[in-house]
């Protein structure tokens, strides 16, 4: 008899593409979604489903991506550029990316949209179908582009284990109630029996919005749907904490941290991170800097705050706006209060590896994280598993998932320009003692409940429902 096989989907798979010299290569991502899940896909007949990134120019190719990723457990979903449009930019980046993060009225409600999230989920669905899944086997469903395929997959196997995680909040109901295709959104969820959200409040909105909107009863954290229990739970996701541990502590990393700092004079260096996007508070923070140096005057000079903002869905509107915004703050800001000698922020519209992102955390004093709303925001979690041996303060949104997890940050509502300015007034000053004491509690945290720890919690819980599921019977 054959062994049961354990099949992860999410949108992208772990992996770029790129054909160097007629060659084809496959480059790992280094994720941590992709780093804690490798142990499993990488093993005897699992696999990973999901979009290449790639779109290959004819048939031949797609032959040759397709055998090549093979190699590596990896299954191609190809998508066309007008199914990007429709189902990812469209229905995923411009309906549910605004209203999962409260932004209802970015929300652009186009009915082919939703066309092209259907027709995608069910190609998905088909490449699982291909795969002559058994009643054993389990599937890992990761994120709000594929919430239809937990519904797809359980039409044609009753029996088969399948978790769902999302890895963006989930909205009061009265907000996602807005959707015009709310019903099918949360009846997709429905054929799973683990739907899991990195905090609680996520799980309770989820909850109330299939009692509210489905008129689902609900029973502590369970739901009856098809005839089984479904379970809703709380996953936080952790990082790779022993791949940023390792970094920060490496001779190389040490070095580049300490070339970053004497390039800034080893100023207060106030470090930022994030895909350039409207949840993240990216102008908040940038008002909070200017309040900064204008309510303490004695900070000019001796702070420099380093932003790193990677581009992200920039042929969309809202983002385009965004970026033009941050370009005319971080001008004004620079030329308002700079001199010759120092130049207030360094920005940085680009992408870094792992390792100048361990030299940046190494290097800063401060990690300013201003979240409107945020899932988890794993930069935070970063930045702790990164300061074992030196100091630092987290500045923390109370917006962000993290927030309900990590004891030891400065909270801030990023709302409140002046709560942000106080609170970086505060980092600034903070005593070594209490900056390590407050890193200490931390770390436990980012240390314990990391990226594999989360992925082996998981399977476990799948595992016990599909059991309990099997008593009811
Ligand atoms: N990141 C990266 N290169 C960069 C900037 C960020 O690889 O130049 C990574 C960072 O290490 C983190 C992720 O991007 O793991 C961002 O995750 P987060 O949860 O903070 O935000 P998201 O972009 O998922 O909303």
């Amino acid at each position: 008899m054959q062994r049961k096989r354990t099949i992860i989907i999410s949108n992208r798979l772990p992996v770029r593409i790129e054909r160097k010299e007629g060659q084809l290569h496959v480059i790992p991502s280094e994720g941590g979604l992709a780093t804690g899940l490798g142990s499993i896909y990488k093993e005897g007949r699992n696999i990973w489903i999901g979009w290449p990134g790639f779109i290959p120019a004819n048939e031949e190719e797609k032959i040759e991506v397709t055998e090549k990723l093979r190699e590596h457990n990896l299954i191609p979903v190809f998508l066309t550029e007008c199914e990007i449009e429709g189902y990812y930019e469209g229905f995923s980046n411009e309906v549910l990316w605004p209203i999962f993060h409260y932004h209802p009225s970015y929300a652009v409600y186009d009915q082919s949209y939703w066309n092209m999230y259907e027709s995608v989920n069910k190609k998905f669905a088909d490449s699982i179908m291909q795969q002559e899944v058994m009643d054993t086997d389990e599937i890992w469903i990761h994120d709000y582009q594929l919430m239809l395929l937990p519904k797809l997959v359980r039409a044609f196997n009753s029996k088969i284990a399948i978790g769902y995680f999302q890895h963006i909040p989930f909205p009061p109901d009265e907000l996602f109630r807005g959707i015009p295709w709310r019903d099918e959104l949360l009846k997709g969820l429905l054929g799973a029996d683990l739907i899991a959200f990195h905090t609680y409040n996520d799980t309770q909105h989820f909850l109330n919005a299939c009692t509210h909107i489905l008129g689902i009863p609900i029973q502590n954290n369970c739901l009856r749907s098809g005839g089984r229990s479904v379970y809703v739970e709380v996953f936080p996701m952790g990082i790779d904490y022993d791949k940023f541990n390792e970094l920060a502590q490496s001779p190389e990393i040490q070095t580049r941290a300490q070339d970053i700092r004497s390039f800034y004079q080893n100023r207060k260096f106030i470090l930022s991170i994030d895909r350039l996007d409207y949840s993240k508070g990216i102008i908040e923070r940038l008002k909070a800097f200017e309040c900064l140096l204008k309510t303490y005057p004695e900070t000019r000079n001796e702070v420099v705050l380093y932003m790193l903002v990677v581009p992200s869905r920039d042929t969309v509107p809202k983002y385009k706006e965004l970026h033009d915004e941050i370009n005319r703050m971080v001008g004004h800001i620079n030329a308002v209060y700079g001199n010759n000698e120092w130049t207030p922020i360094s920005y940085f519209y680009n992408s870094y590896d792992i390792a100048e992102l361990s030299a940046l955390y190494v290097a800063s004093d401060i990690c300013l994280v201003t979240s409107l709303r945020d899932g988890m925001n794993l930069v935070c979690k970063e930045f702790i598993a990164s300061k074992e041996s030196n100091n630092g303060v987290l500045i923390l949104s109370e917006m962000a998932g993290a927030s309900k997890e990590l004891i030891g940050p400065l909270l801030v509502n990023p709302n409140s320009i002046q709560q942000i300015c106080t609170a970086l007034h505060m980092a600034i000053q903070m005593p070594e003692q209490e900056q390590r004491k407050r890193l200490d509690d931390s770390l436990e945290i980012v240390k314990k409940f990391n990226i594999r720890h989360w992925v082996r919690l998981f399977f476990k819980r799948l595992k016990e429902i599909k059991s309990i599921q099997q008593q009811e019977l």
